[in-house]
C-alpha cells in the first residue's frame, strides 16, 4: 500500500494534463489507449483528435469504411491494430447498442481487446480492480522489486501479473493504475531514470543493489526480416498508377505503387530487365528517374526501398490490378508512410 500511496501522491503533483484523463467515457479511453499503444504520448495526441472530431461517438466510428480508418491511422504503422479498431467498434454496436462496455469480463471479448486493454478500460472508467500491466509497469516492478525474469519470455507474464494484481490499490484501482503507468513514462524512464528524485528509492531493490541499468531483462529474440521493395513511379503528371495492397503481408489493403520485390538490392538499369518488370510493362521500359528510401524499419522487418521514374512505350496496356489515381486526389488514400512521404515530397515540396 506504501508503493502505491508514494506513487498516487507522486502523480497528483507531476501527472501530464492529457484529454482522455479525468473521463470515464469508455469510447474516449479506448481511443486513447489503442494510439498509446501504438505510438507516444506527444505523437498520438493529434490523432486522438483527429478521431474524435470524426468519430464522437463508438456507433460513428462503427459506420466509417476501413479505408477512411486507414486513412487516419496513417503513419502510426502496425495497420491491424487500426482495422481492429473498426471491428471492436462494429462489435460494441452490435451487441451492445453502441454503449461502450466498462466491465473487463465484456471487454475482453471483444475483438481487437487485450487484457491490458480491458483492464486500463474497465479501472478507468467504472474503477473496476483490475491491474494494467504495459511495458512501463514492468519496468517499475521490475526495478522496484529486483525482478531480473525476462519480461519477453512467456513464463513472465505470470509473475508481473500476480505481483500487479498483489499491489494494487482496491479502493482506486483507475487512479493507481495512471499513477504506476504515468511514474514509468516520466521518472522510473527506460533510460536515465530520475532516481535522485525518486520518491521510493529507499525501498527500490534495482536502487539499493546498483542494478538500475540491468533491469528489466529482456530477451533479444526478434529476428529481422530484410526486404527489398523496388517501386515504379508511372504518372501522366495528372494521375499516377496505384497499387491496392492485399490481405496477408504488411500494410494489408492500403495503397502503394507498383512494386517487384527482390531478394537483395538490384540497380534500376537491371531491375527493368527482370521477366517479371517486363511482364508487367513490357520491353521498352526506360528509366527516368531514380531516388533511393532511407531504410524504413517495422517491428520485425527493415524495408530497403527505391522509387523508379519509368515511361512506358506508348500504348502500353496498363496490367488490371493497378488503378490510376489523381494526384489531386492523394491526399484522400490511406498510404504506408514511406510512400506518403515519397509523393509528398515529390508532388507537394
Ligand atoms: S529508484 Fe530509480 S529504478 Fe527505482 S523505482 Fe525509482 S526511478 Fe525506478
Amino acid at each position: 500500500m506504501i508503493f502505491s500511496n508514494e506513487l498516487t501522491h507522486w502523480y497528483h503533483k507531476n501527472k501530464r494534463s492529457l484529454p482522455w484523463r479525468d473521463t470515464t467515457d469508455a469510447y474516449v479511453i479506448w481511443l486513447s489507449e489503442i494510439i498509446l499503444q501504438q505510438t507516444r504520448v506527444e505523437q498520438g495526441l493529434p490523432y486522438f483528435h483527429r478521431f474524435l472530431d470524426r468519430f464522437p461517438d463508438v456507433k460513428a466510428f462503427a459506420a466509417a469504411d476501413e479505408d477512411e480508418i486507414l486513412k487516419l491511422w496513417q503513419g502510426l504503422g502496425y495497420y491491424s491494430r487500426g482495422r481492429n479498431m473498426l471491428k471492436t467498434a462494429r462489435q460494441v454496436a452490435d451487441l451492445y447498442q453502441g454503449v461502450f462496455p466498462v466491465s473487463y469480463e465484456q471487454l475482453i471479448k471483444l475483438k481487437g481487446i487485450g487484457q491490458y486493454t480491458a483492464a486500463a478500460i474497465s479501472s478507468f472508467a467504472s474503477n473496476e480492480a483490475q491491474a494494467v500491466v504495459d511495458g512501463n509497469v514492468y519496468r517499475v516492478l521490475s526495478r522496484f522489486f529486483g525482478i531480473d525474469e525476462p519480461i519477453n519470455a512467456a513464463r513472465s507474464k505470470k509473475i508481473f501479473q500476480e505481483l500487479a494484481d498483489a499491489v494494487l490499490d482496491r479502493e482506486n484501482p483507475g487512479l493507481h493504475n495512471q499513477a504506476l503507468m504515468e511514474f514509468g513514462a516520466m521518472l522510473c524512464k527506460p533510460k536515465n531514470p530520475d532516481c535522485g528524485i525518486c520518491p521510493i528509492r529507499l525501498s527500490c531493490i534495482a536502487y539499493r543493489d546498483d542494478k538500475v541499468t540491468r533491469l528489466p531483462v529482456k530477451l533479444k529474440t526478434i529476428k529481422i526480416k530484410e526486404r527489398y521493395f523496388n517501386y515504379f513511379l508511372i504518372s501522366d503528371g495528372y494521375t499516377i498508377l496505384m497499387n491496392k495492397r492485399g490481405e496477408n503481408d504488411i500494410w494489408a489493403n492500403m495503397f502503394d505503387l507498383p512494386m517487384l520485390e527482390t531478394a537483395g538490392r538490384v540497380p534500376a538499369s537491371d531491375l527493368i530487365h527482370m521477366p517479371e518488370a517486363k511482364e508487367l510493362f513490357g520491353d521498352a521500359i526506360e528509366v527516368t528517374d531514380c531516388w533511393t528510401a532511407k531504410k524504413h524499419i517495422l517491428t520485425h522487418q527493415h524495408i530497403y526501398a527505391q522509387f523508379i521514374r519509368i515511361a512506358l512505350p506508348p500504348g502500353r496496356a496498363i496490367p488490371p490490378k493497378y488503378r490510376r489515381v489523381e494526384l489531386a486526389g492523394l491526399d484522400k488514400i490511406a498510404m504506408p508512410k514511406i510512400i506518403y512521404s515519397f509523393l509528398n515530397n515529390l508532388y507537394n515540396a
